[in-house]
């Protein structure tokens, strides 16, 4: 079995301006593990971007951003391509967190888009699907997590699939403080995973890493990461400070796979 990489990837959300960015990076880029042993990844602002792309140069740390459009140019006024992303040495793009799906009405149809836009311009999509309260109530979590992931990776090659991060977050435990339970997280991600190795084959299946996310925090992460299924975090509020964000690092470099 391919050894997977642990990824942690912080998803600052609407938070930091460009200096505060600038003062993270600061603060954490001594004291960070070698990437050998895990990935770390900063998913910010659009306006953060240059300032962040610039200070992580001979840091461990890869920046992401946390949306785009799927075209490379156009008249659609507030988006931002993935043309303007490469332009800073962006490497990763979240894409479908479920606060985009429910406040700007992202379709799975459009997250597929934006995800070959991404490959096409060699971004590493970082997908996000999880069911919401009232679908996991209602035993839909299944059905709601491979309606997603199905649309998400459709079309794309085995040699592409391979390279996605998936992020599973159940929509009540982000933000909630109320995380799921490392076993209940790892199911899903197994759930997941079997979905993909039914549309692109084992081979590729067993490559591609999926994370968890929701309330994920220093006191936390270990319960996660201490199951092999799963393969780093997605990281929103707990990502926000420096000494928190270099506790989450620190800790899946220890990850035993
Ligand atoms: P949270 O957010 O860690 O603040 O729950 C996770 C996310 O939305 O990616």
């Amino acid at each position: 079995m391919p050894q997977r990489k642990p990824i942690i990837a912080a998803n600052w959300k609407m938070y930091k301006t460009a200096a505060e960015a600038e003062m993270f990076v600061k603060e954490v880029k001594e004291k960070l593990p070698a990437n050998d042993m895990v990935e770390s990844v900063i998913c910010a602002p659009f306006t953060a971007l240059p300032a962040l792309s610039r200070a992580v140069e001979g840091t461990p740390i890869r920046t992401g951003a946390q949306n785009m459009h799927w075209e490379t140019e156009g008249a659609f006024t507030g988006e931002i391509s993935p043309l303007m992303l490469k332009e800073w040495q962006i490497t990763y793009v979240v894409i479908g967190h479920s606060e985009r799906r429910q406040y700007f009405n992202e379709s799975d149809e459009m997250v597929n888009r934006k995800v070959h836009a991404a490959f096409q311009h060699d971004l590493i999509p970082i997908v996000c699907v999880g069911e919401n309260l009232q679908e996991r109530e209602s035993g839909e979590t299944g059905a709601v997590i491979r309606r997603q992931t199905e649309a998400a990776i459709k079309g794309l090659n085995a040699h592409q699939c391979a390279r996605l991060v998936i992020a599973y977050e159940p929509i009540w435990a982000i933000g909630s403080g109320k995380s799921s339970t490392p076993q209940d997280a790892a199911e899903q991600i197994g759930f997941i995973r079997s979905v993909l190795r039914e549309s692109v084959g084992a081979e590729a299946a067993e490559q591609v890493r999926i994370q968890y996310g929701g309330s994920v925090k220093p006191e936390n992460i270990d319960g996660f990461l201490n199951e092999t299924e799963i393969d780093g975090a997605l990281v929103g509020g707990a990502s926000l400070k420096a000494e928190s964000f270099l506790s989450l690092v620190k800790s899946a470099a220890t990850k035993e796979s």
